[in-house]
């Protein structure tokens, strides 16, 4: 049976530039409602990709300000109010994240106020679709309801400098998808993460041999280990995990982590089902979690 509340992964990558993996953003349709977490780059390709003008993403939610996450934010912002059928947002641009948010829009308003001036007088954009509406919050709990689309904010930990950070959990038609941002293994994932049915989470590796590099154990201290990953899957028993912002780290000497070396320490403390999620790959949340990849393999 078909669902109508469908979760895609537009970008599974972190900072580095690859093509196969863009940056961290994540598209939840539910109902008639769409909605992007992150923005990082590439998300406006993807969305191009999947056909959905990029003005029609309903709400822009953030989970914290590290560059790879809102690298794409002021295209999907301005690319989304042009008037080619790509674009076509005519009412304000809405974000919603934690505090930080405002001060970033009120920026690239600043920054691109030519372009701006320039399209209203030369293509009549409609200047509505353009400005923005900007919320903030700085605390677990509801941060967006309508037509059956509940969203929740719960707080995550990056890392003793990286704040604020969140993750989300969407709830949908007694579905719920848990989306944990970048976070180390965090109980509030567990608790906001319990009952999910499907539960995306970040994960980062290195090989033994890169990790007596300090600046190897600063990265992996503010990701989560597969084997911590397999740890919340055991503790939140999602119907099915699945793996984006994919960190597998690696140096002139040391080859990358492989994926199924990934696997196995998961395997170590979680035997339930989890996939390494790809950019395009989509999770229709029905009776059951159905995987489908929209990416020629
Ligand atoms: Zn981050
Ligand atoms: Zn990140």
């Amino acid at each position: 049976m078909s669902s109508d509340f469908r979760v895609t992964l537009l970008g599974t990558g972190v900072p580095i530039p690859s093509s196969e993996r863009f940056g961290p953003s994540t598209l939840v349709e539910a109902g008639d409602q769409k909605f992007l977490i992150d923005a990082g780059r590439g998300a406006t390709i993807r969305l191009y990709q999947l056909n959905i003008p990029i003005g029609r993403i309903d709400v822009q939610l953030l989970t914290h300000y590290h560059s790879d996450h809102t690298s794409c934010l002021p295209d999907v912002w301005l690319t989304g109010w042009l008037s080619s059928h790509f674009g076509t947002r005519k009412a304000p641009y809405r974000v919603i994240g934690p505090a930080g948010a405002k001060r970033l829009m009120e920026n690239l308003e600043r920054a691109y106020a030519d372009d701006i001036k320039i399209r209203i007088a030369d293509e009549k954009l409609p200047p509505s679709g353009i400005a923005t509406d900007v919320a903030e919050f700085d605390r677990d709990g509801p941060v967006f309801e309508k037509n059956g689309v509940k969203v929740i904010a719960f707080e995550v930990d990056h890392g003793d400098v990286i704040k604020p950070c969140y993750g989300y959990r969407i709830e949908y038609g007694g579905r719920v998808a848990v989306f944990s941002s970048d976070t180390r293994y965090n109980e509030n994932v567990i608790k906001y993460g319990t009952g999910a049915d499907l539960l995306v989470h970040e994960v980062a590796m290195a090989q033994p041999a890169l990790m007596k590099e300090a600046y190897i154990q600063r990265i992996i201290g503010h990701h989560t280990t597969p084997y911590d990953c397999g740890r919340v899957f055991a503790q939140t028993q999602p119907k099915l995990a699945a793996f984006t912002h994919v960190v597998q780290l690696a140096s002139p000497q040391v080859p990358p982590p492989s994926l199924d070396e990934l696997r196995a320490e998961v395997r170590r403390a979680y035997d339930g089902e989890f996939i390494v999620g790809e950019d395009l790959m989509s999770f229709e949340i029905g009776d059951t979690v159905t995987v489908k990849r929209l990416m020629p393999r």
